[in-house]
């Protein structure tokens, strides 16, 4: 997908359903991870862009990575935004639960395998299974409007359940 954010729609969907089992920031960092060699390669004139980092076998060692490295800096993120919040006095949409390790690999790889799997269906320079096959398996699989369509309204979706969440919250 060109624009990373547009992979965290799916995962405010995934963290209104699984609540404290799933960290959406260490997802976000495992988006952020996952685009470093496209970047790369848009800045150096790669001619492939998507390369080891976006299969399937790639996507294993950025999710051990992120699990490894992601959660001290979501806590440090995650104090920060509940002190913001508790200024401005949103203090009902402050996340409560620390980060578990579980959440943290849900996040991970959950995060690395759905970027494989969405760019799979967009882009004809990934390679999926790579280095066992190099089948385009994904490609195609939903067209690229759909794909944009669901990333967006996942993303409101998720959004709304969480606001409602955290307002039913602080009503009891
Ligand atoms: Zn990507």
């Amino acid at each position: 997908m060109p624009f990373t954010p547009l992979h965290m729609g799916p995962a405010l969907v995934i963290k209104a359903a699984g609540g404290r089992h799933f960290s959406v920031l260490v997802f976000g960092i495992a988006q952020v991870a996952m685009d470093i060699e496209p970047l790369l390669g848009i800045i150096r004139g790669w001619p492939v862009l998507h390369g080891w980092t976006h299969t399937y076998l790639g996507a294993t060692l950025i999710g051990i990575a992120v699990f490894l490295l992601a959660p001290p800096l979501c806590q440090w993120l995650l104090r920060h935004w509940n002190r913001e919040l508790e200024y401005h006095r949103l203090h009902w949409l402050r996340s409560r639960e620390p980060i578990t390790r579980s959440a943290a690999a849900a996040g991970a790889f959950i995060g690395t395998y759905s970027h494989v799997l969405f760019d799979g269906i967009m882009h004809a320079d990934l390679l999926p299974l790579r280095p066992w096959s190099a089948d385009h398996v994904l490609l195609g699989l939903l067209s690229i409007d759909a794909l944009y369509w669901a990333c967006l309204g996942s993303g409101v979706l998720g959004v709304a359940i969480w606001l409602a969440l955290g307002y039913a919250h602080q009503k009891r």
